[in-house]
């Protein structure tokens, strides 16, 4: 079953029928896929058994380690149970628990539950429950949406049209819907002399002046806070969040949190917002929500927006829906995340492993080929200056290929190199990952500056 063989020929296999997430196909031919065979806690193994750490937690989503044996156990039981049934006009113990448990980690201020299973649908699910409720103001002509340079929300076309990415925007724009894009409040910003602070209060001011300008069209603003992940792990102040939700409250826009990254302790809190003091309109969580096991998603509201939809008619209703919308599975995954969080004091523990974390990449602050040297919770992000790597066009690929042979996972964004790993890493697995990665790094960056 592990011979060399076996693994070329998964490959060989996949590539003939598999087509991969955001991929050109042809760059496999000199990167080759790997073939996964099973995980155990934060490392992923092979078909050949090589190990390789999973910094980046399988794409975001991975919060306590594969296979761990207590959500496997109950997602066995929910199996014995009931597997899947549909949401609409049935209930089930797993959805109205998770439902409950997210509105009292958001002290009630969140008190109702919508369902999907990926993060885009979370976001389409916001921003049409934002228009709906503006229409059945009276205001149907709030319809338009803010986001914020360098954005991240999602690549189905709702989403993609609030996402801030040049590569989407070229091949897909002409299908998405005009949006107002602001200023970032991205700290890198800073020039000599500025601060993080002053950043983020151009970007507020940049908000207001759109705001100002437009809210009569505008149904909601949607941000990523405290970091924007896909954008470079680029990260800013609770204080732009906060001022941001007031501006939003000002001009009778809502305000999206999008927290599909961010959320379920990534940033140090459970929810990023709550840094800022802040609870937001609508707050999308995916990702991590599941432990990531199972495709899930929410969009969690107040319960004064849920009650706008509350009438006689069917068109007053929030019409949406999808197949598996509150799958048990998935929601039973879900729970037992969160007893983990709760048995296990998580957000506790990561406070000290988030400090391990800093520590293991104190060699990138002696590096003058590094800069921005960036952590916020359980994310810790830096940029190499492109003037010394080595092959600017294939730094990425070329980092992360360094990595495995390190024997750790790591899949750098442009010329960001980032973790965010599972919330198990013991202390030596914090050192092997910062190790591994100062020394994938070597060979891919220039001594000297081009
Ligand atoms: C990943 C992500 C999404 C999209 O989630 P999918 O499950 O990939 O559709 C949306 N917003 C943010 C901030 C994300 O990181």
């Amino acid at each position: 079953m592990n011979s060399p063989t076996n693994q070329i020929d998964w490959v060989a296999r996949s590539l003939a029928s598999v087509w991969h997430p955001c991929t050109q196909m042809k760059h496999h031919e000199d990167y080759p896929l790997v073939a996964i065979q099973r995980g155990q806690g934060p490392w992923l193994f092979d078909a050949q058994d090589n190990r390789f750490l999973d910094c980046i937690s399988s794409w975001w989503t991975n919060l306590f380690g594969h296979a761990h044996p207590k959500i496997n156990q109950a997602i066995i039981e929910q199996l014995n149970t009931i597997e899947h049934v549909m949401l609409a006009g049935f209930t089930h113990q797993p959805v109205i628990e998770l439902s409950e448990r997210l509105s009292q980690l958001t002290q009630g201020q969140l008190g109702h539950a919508f369902y999907a299973s990926d993060g885009a649908s979370a976001i389409e699910i916001a921003l049409k429950m934002s228009h709906h409720f503006w229409k059945i103001q009276g205001k149907s002509e709030k319809k338009k949406f803010v986001c914020l340079r360098n954005s991240y929300h999602g690549e189905t076309l709702g989403a993609l049209a609030v996402t801030d990415v040049a590569l989407f925007k070229e091949a897909y724009g002409s299908l998405l819907q005009n949006v107002y894009v602001v200023m970032s409040p991205d700290a890198r910003q800073a020039r000599i002399g500025e601060s993080a602070e002053d950043i983020s209060e151009q970007a507020i001011a940049a908000l207001e002046s759109c705001l100002k300008q437009h809210h009569h069209d505008i149904s909601a603003l949607v941000i990523e806070p405290l970091v924007q992940c896909a954008g470079q792990m680029a990260m800013h102040s609770a204080t732009y969040v906060k001022e941001a939700a007031l501006l939003c409250k000002q001009y009778d826009v809502h305000l999206i949190a999008d927290e599909i990254a961010v959320g379920c302790g990534r940033t140090g809190t459970f929810f990023a917002c709550e840094q800022a003091g802040v609870w937001p309109d609508f707050l999308t969580l995916s990702k991590g929500i599941s432990a990531g096991y199972l495709p899930l998603s929410i969009c969690l509201t107040r319960d004064s927006i849920y009650g706008a939809f509350y009438g006689d008619h069917l068109n007053q209703a929030f019409l949406h829906s999808h197949s598996y919308t509150g799958n048990p599975l998935a929601c039973r995954a879900a729970l037992a995340g969160l007893d983990i969080f709760e048995n296990e004091q998580v957000l506790l523990k990561n406070q000290e492993r988030a400090l391990k974390i800093g520590e293991a990449f104190s060699w990138t602050k002696d590096d003058e080929r590094i800069e921005h040297v960036r952590q916020q919770g359980m994310i810790l992000a830096f940029d190499i200056q492109e003037c010394y790597i080595e092959h600017p066009e294939i730094f990425s690929k070329e980092l992360f290929q360094k990595g495995m042979q390190a024997g750790v996972l790591i899949r750098p964004i442009g010329q960001t190199v980032y973790v965010m790993p599972p919330y198990i890493l013991s202390d030596a697995e914090i050192e092997f990952m910062g190790k591994s990665i100062h020394r994938a790094l070597g060979p891919c960056l220039r001594l000297s500056a081009k």
